[in-house]
């Protein structure tokens, strides 16, 4: 699968970063190496001196609603796997297991999934320090709702996105850079307080 490179650039100054920056996989490392995957936002970084991904610490309800939602789906699947097994006895065999199989990976990744809210939601609120760039771990940074653009956009528009360029008072704008990528992906895994401990390819 190819993405479009989003491009910001100052209206003012040469400043140019590129969207690529918030790529790849992101997660906390728990002490027995399990890793959780955490949320990133885009943001300016005062060491980096540029825009990077940015730790959101926010307990929001988006994650709230998704917990919510796995539950539903998990009690679901589970109704469906006990009705699947009181009947298999008057469908054919074959189609049964098939389908119970389906339903079991259903129900081991919904799992997976609250479980992994689950403790993002712990980590969020025993967490001591501010958010950090999670490039230079450095808590000097400013979270920005950015807006997005559409892939359809031609590159020679630009946009603003209303942040500041810091130091230089320019506007932020955003534009495609009309450049489709193949996404390598990179992942990361942090400390529960926001600090790199390693990075691979997968
Ligand atoms: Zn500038
Ligand atoms: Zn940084």
């Amino acid at each position: 699968m190819s993405t479009s490179v989003t491009v910001f650039t100052c209206d003012m100054c040469d400043f140019k970063a590129s969207g690529k920056i918030v790529w790849g996989r992101f997660y906390y490392q728990l002490s027995g190496s399990s890793l959780i995957p955490l949320e990133r936002e885009l943001g300016w970084c005062s060491s980096c001196k540029t825009l990077v991904p940015v730790e959101r610490l926010s307990i929001n309800n988006a994650i709230y609603d998704e917990i919510q939602s796995q539950k539903v789906d998990l009690t679901r699947y589970e109704a469906e796997l006990l009705n699947l097994e009181n009947r298999s006895f008057f469908i054919k065999r074959l189609m049964s297991s098939k389908k119970k199989e389906e339903i079991k990976k259903n129900i081991a990744y919904t799992q997976r999934v609250l479980k992994e809210k689950l403790e993002l939601v712990n980590i969020l609120s025993s967490r001591k320090t501010p958010p950090r760039c999670l490039i230079c771990s450095s808590d000097e940074v400013i979270s920005y709702k950015f807006p997005s653009i559409s892939d359809d956009e031609p590159p020679e528009k630009r946009y603003l996105t209303g942040f500041i360029h810091p130091d230089c008072g320019g506007n932020i704008m955003i534009s495609n850079s009309g450049i489709r990528l193949m996404i390598k992906m990179k992942s990361r895994a942090y400390s529960t307080e926001g600090v790199l401990i390693k990075e691979w390819y997968e």
